[in-house]
């Protein structure tokens, strides 16, 4: 059972140790396995508040007391959503790259979203959605927010030629510089901004 509350979900979780951390590793990944679509699942989400997380987008990862120990300074706009709020999709502001440690993984794993690959900016997303949800945030507290109002119109937000974008078509999606993604737009591409 997927906890939909959101208050619940607020509740910053507590460390645990290896041993039970991976027990409840095992049931996560279970559980994420018998959802729709699901590429990440924190312990809390199955109402246990303990430091564990799961993610399952290129292969199954176990975090556990994981700690994001750097993060870059760039960051881009994703569209994401959440096991716990099925209905809903935001689009939220992440770091570019982060590097975790955790106390079941003997080295720092590092995420980067700045790659052909686009499993590897939902692997890099996924590792912060789920690490906020330890410590009680969810994706509505990282929502990207308009430039604000200035002399009561909306001003448009100038978008650097460097700076990353998330383009979706359909159901595929992908990350890269604006110069690379404005040619895009006149193929049926669209701005995830
Ligand atoms: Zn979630």
């Amino acid at each position: 059972m997927i906890i939909k509350d959101k208050t619940k979900l607020e509740e910053k979780c507590s460390p645990v140790s290896v041993k039970e951390g991976e027990e409840i590793g095992v049931r996560l990944l279970h559980e994420l396995r018998e959802s729709e679509n699901g590429i990440g699942l924190a312990a809390n989400q199955i109402g246990i508040n303990k430091r564990v997380c799961v993610i399952n987008v290129k292969e199954p990862l176990v975090l556990i007391n994981p700690k994001i120990v750097e993060k870059s300074k760039e960051q881009f706009v994703f569209p994401e959503g959440c096991l716990s709020f099925p209905n809903d999709k935001v689009k939220t502001t992440r770091h570019e790259s982060i590097v975790v440690e955790a106390d079941n993984h003997d080295s720092r794993l590092s995420f980067n979203a700045n790659s052909k690959d686009i499993n590897d900016a939902f692997e890099c997303v996924c590792v912060q959605h789920e690490i906020d949800h330890l410590d009680g945030i969810t994706m509505f507290d990282r929502e990207f927010k308009q430039e604000p109002i200035v002399n009561g119109i909306n001003a448009p937000k100038k978008i650097g030629r460097n700076e990353k974008v998330t383009i979706t078509k359909g159901t595929e999606s992908k990350v890269l510089k604006y110069k690379k993604a404005e040619p895009m737009l006149e193929d049926g591409w669209t701005l995830s901004i």
